[in-house]
């Protein structure tokens, strides 16, 4: 999708180092860390957020990238978070796993 930062990411329009690369995703270190580790989690393929996602094959292999890319760096405890919609905290609206680690995490979210 045209304009869309995370497109551009997977594509390679813009130059990324890939902690992660598979038919479907790719895994790229987050901007803007809020943690010691912070990992985002894509697919190639543009859904806006998860209410768009329609594509098992996708679904999986972000599950599937989640746990092939903390194994290959050794990361054994580490939250997931996906933010649907802007009153969730979505500000780019390409769907992307979180994964947080290196430090304590509270429960509840803010
Ligand atoms: P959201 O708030 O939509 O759940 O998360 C978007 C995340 O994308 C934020 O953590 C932000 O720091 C990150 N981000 C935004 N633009 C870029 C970018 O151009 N490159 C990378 N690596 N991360 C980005
Ligand atoms: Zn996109």
């Amino acid at each position: 999708m045209e304009n869309c930062i995370f497109c551009k990411i997977a594509n390679k329009e813009i130059p990324s180092n890939f902690l992660y690369e598979d038919e479907y995703t790719v895994a790229f270190n987050d901007l803007n860390p809020q943690a010691p580790t912070h990992i985002l989690v894509i697919p190639k393929k543009h859904f806006a957020s998860l209410n768009e996602l329609d594509d098992e094959k996708v679904m999986s292999a972000l599950f599937k990238a989640v746990q092939n890319v903390t194994n290959k760096l050794g990361i054994k405890e580490y939250r997931t978070v996906i933010n649907t919609g802007e009153s969730a905290g979505q500000t780019v609206f390409h769907i992307h796993i979180h994964i947080l680690a290196g430090r304590p995490l509270k429960w509840p979210p803010g």
